[in-house]
Formats: structure tokens, sequence, C-alpha cells
């Protein structure tokens, strides 16, 4: 957690500093974070996170790649659409 934390002051700071170019994703305060570590999206199911089972995310992630131990991780959509793809190309998947 405290790796987040740090992460989110450093992005507020930044944005406060500089142009509007994130504008419109700091104005969304959401109330879940996207758990895969080097992500700092919001990942609220309202704006299209999703919530995967850990051992599936690890495929993709690794656990150093998580900030979550927890059996459900909660991605932003971004990452999910990454994990969507990077399952793709794994054809056992979906036989
Ligand atoms: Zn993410």
């Amino acid at each position: 957690m405290g790796f987040k934390a740090n992460a989110r002051k450093r992005r507020q700071a930044a944005a406060a500093a500089s142009g509007p170019a994130e504008k419109k994703q700091e104005e969304y305060v959401g109330e879940k974070k996207c758990d895969v570590a080097d992500c700092d999206n919001w990942a609220d199911k309202k704006i299209g996170g999703r919530r995967l089972a850990f051992d599936r995310a690890v495929d993709v992630w690794g656990e150093s790649g998580l900030s979550t131990e927890a059996r459900r991780v909660t991605v932003c959509k971004s990452c999910y659409r990454a994990w969507k793809k990077a399952k793709k190309d794994e054809p056992t998947e979906w036989t």
C-alpha cells in the first residue's frame, strides 16, 4: 500500500505542476485502484474495472506485478484489455 500511496502523491504533484494532459482522469475520483503494480488507474466497476481470479492475473503479470495478494484482483479497463489480449494468445484457455 505504501508504494501506491507514494505513487499517487507523486502523480498529484506532477498534475498540479504541469499541464492538463491527464485532466479527465484526474477529475474522476473512484473508490478502487487497479491492482496491477505499475498501474495507477481507477478500477471501479462503473468505469470498466474488472475482477479476476488471482491465479489468472498471475498468468499475465506475475506475482510481483500485482500489488495485492487477495484471491481476487481488481483491474482497470485498460489492464483488463491487456489481460484479455494476453490470454487470447494462449489457445488452451479457450478449448
Ligand atoms: Zn490497470
